[in-house]
């Protein structure tokens, strides 16, 4: 397993930064810091992205415990690809033996974001009990895996961890631990309202304390304190609370961590974006063998693919098969 953090720096003020966006299409920054000197003793972020959720899923006709496991997986992808420093595609991939064989959304360093489900449809709807995903429930055994991928100039990252909690925090905390050194709390949630979807993540992290200076008792003392209360408070949030389009992220910091100097830096924006085009879908189809083709052929002679995550329709003659 090779650590996806590049360094304990915040990695968001490099990449699109908008003061004015949606409160449902963002994650924001925020840290709690040591009253005195500013210093951040805690950093966290809440990614709040229903409104890309809502986008995603008017285009795909998912049962609703699909598409409230969807709606907070792309929340959670958006939450954890956002502590990361990479150039390329955050993925959060699961694979079950259950209703759901596939979960799976991806988000690049920009924001851009898309998920799809690919499940048993004859099974028996499984929904959610008072919030809790029972992902053992609806994904039957099988793994989640975090991927980094920075493309052909970059490395390629991945975590691997068995899915056997309850909740899908479960899956991303396993994988904190066994990537990172920093101590991690992940919660997240998604509910369909009058005006869409909400879907929600949150987490924080402990700061690493600086290198080569030996911390005092004194300080390793508040530096507990202050990661033991913020992880207190954290637990007690409500899922209303998170899933009200009347309370901005900014807001929920502050009301949840008042006590503990908060900060918020300038939010990252969450957008809806394919990256599917005609080139890729024409390589694709270069390298199919005959018999694969013959698969795609529709009655009039056309090929025609579609995008899983897009739905987006492309046709084309055979002439654009290989030999
Ligand atoms: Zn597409």
């Amino acid at each position: 397993m090779v650590g996806l953090y590049r360094a304990g720096r915040d990695s968001v003020m490099d990449v699109v930064v908008n003061d004015n966006l949606r409160p449902d299409a963002q994650v924001l920054p925020f840290y709690l810091a040591e009253e005195e000197t500013g210093t951040p003793l805690v950093r966290g972020r809440i990614a709040s992205v229903g409104h890309v959720a809502s986008t995603i899923l008017a285009r795909h006709d998912y049962p609703q415990d699909i598409a409230l496991l969807q709606a907070e997986a792309l929340a959670m992808t958006a939450c954890l690809s956002s502590t990361l420093k990479f150039a390329g595609i955050f993925t959060l991939q699961a694979k079950g033996d259950g209703r759901v064989r596939t979960l799976f959304a991806d988000i690049t360093e920009t924001g851009a974001m898309r998920g799809y489900t690919a499940f048993d449809e004859d099974s028996a709807l499984v929904m959610p009990a008072q919030g809790i995903s029972n992902l053992p429930q609806i994904m039957g055994g099988g793994y989640m895996a975090f991927t980094v991928d920075e493309g052909a100039t970059g490395g390629r990252y991945q975590g691997i961890v068995e899915l056997d909690g309850p909740e899908l925090r479960d899956a991303a905390m396993a994988w904190f631990a066994n990537s990172e050194q920093l101590e991690t709390a992940v919660t997240s949630t998604s509910g369909q309202g009058d005006d869409g979807w909400q879907a929600t993540a949150m987490m924080i992290q402990r700061v690493a304390s600086e290198g080569g200076k030996k911390p005092s008792k004194a300080d390793i003392e508040l530096h507990d304190d202050v990661w033991h209360t913020a992880k207190t408070l954290m637990a007690s949030v409500k899922q209303t609370e998170l899933l009200d389009a009347e309370i901005t992220p900014e807001q929920l910091v502050f009301r949840l961590f008042n006590t503990l100097s908060p900060h918020v830096a300038p939010a990252r924006r969450v957008v809806d974006e394919c990256r599917c085009n005609i080139e890729k879908v024409e390589a694709i189809l270069k390298q199919l063998k005959p018999e694969e083709a013959d698969d795609l052929l529709d009655d009039d002679g056309k090929i025609r693919v579609t995008c899983e995550f897009c739905k987006t329709e492309r046709r084309f003659g055979t002439d654009v098969l290989a030999g």
